[in-house]
């Protein structure tokens, strides 16, 4: 196995020198590391370093590896970045803390009924707090490549014809009480040159901005962007979360 530590300490330091460049706060910068394709020694390993936040694409990998950590004190936060389907929606509101991949409105009124369903099933003990609203991220593609999940804006905000759409879905969705909007996620198209995500992040921080506006009773604080390859040109366009698997963990053992 790579040394975990020793990767997470240097990206690490690649995201204060990004912030700095960009004079923001390194500490407003979450790192989600991504375990998907990694074994549950890695994650032990990068919990053991400090990772709290760990983010899986399918519920089925990232449950069986929840489970097989139960019983270790270890404080991990899970975050859901890939496409769910609807019937996996009830493990999925159990298990994560966050998802940052809500791609459509059927599959938020489906997140929204199972985290209601959830409070009041009794799998909670008597004596737990009332349930909070499940926190999401609303996926955005807006860089338009065919291949990419999420609500289709390419273009963002200069995309006239699919904006009012976007618009009445981001309200239906915030009309669901048992969900809480934090902001929003995309994944910039592969390539070898960082430098091309860029007008892609500034796309989604501009949608970012114009849904601030436009619905202000919502929280729009986050900006989930960048990943190995570009999260440093992610930071600089204001990227609050980063979603770093190879860098952290060096390459998957397994395609996902
Ligand atoms: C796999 C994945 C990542 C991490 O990719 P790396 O290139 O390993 O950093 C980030 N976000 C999403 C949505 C992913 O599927």
């Amino acid at each position: 196995m790579q040394n975990i530590a020793a990767l997470l300490e240097a990206t690490h330091e690649r995201i204060t020198a990004a912030a700095q460049r960009a004079q923001r706060d390194p500490a407003e910068i979450t790192l989600v590391a991504v375990s998907k394709g990694q074994s549950v020694e890695a994650i032990r390993q990068a919990a053991a370093a400090g990772v709290q936040y760990i983010g899986e694409n399918r519920v089925q990998e990232a449950e069986e590896k929840a489970t097989l950590l139960q019983h270790e004190p270890l404080p991990l936060t899970w975050h859901l970045i890939g496409h769910l389907q609807r019937n996996k929606a009830a493990p999925a509101v159990r298990l994560f803390d966050m998802v940052q991949s809500l791609d459509s409105v059927r599959l938020a009124r489906t997140l929204n009924q199972q985290r209601a369903k959830r409070l009041d099933n009794g799998d909670a003990p008597h004596d737990a707090p009332p349930g909070a609203p499940l926190p999401v991220l609303l996926q955005v593609n807006v860089s338009g490549e065919a291949s990419k999940e999420g609500f289709d804006l390419p273009g963002g905000v200069e995309n006239h014809a699919l904006l009012p759409r976007l618009f009445e879905e981001v309200e239906l969705i915030l009309g669901l009480p048992w969900l809480r909007v934090q902001g929003l996620m995309t994944i910039a198209p592969l390539s070898a040159d960082p430098q091309a995500a860029r007008p892609v992040f500034r796309n989604l921080r501009l949608l970012r901005d114009t849904l601030a506006q436009r619905f202000p009773r919502a929280t729009w604080h986050h900006l989930s962007m960048g990943m190995s390859n570009d999260f440093e040109v992610a930071i600089e366009e204001r990227a609050t979360i980063v979603r770093i698997g190879r860098a952290i963990f060096g390459e998957r053992l397994h395609k996902t």
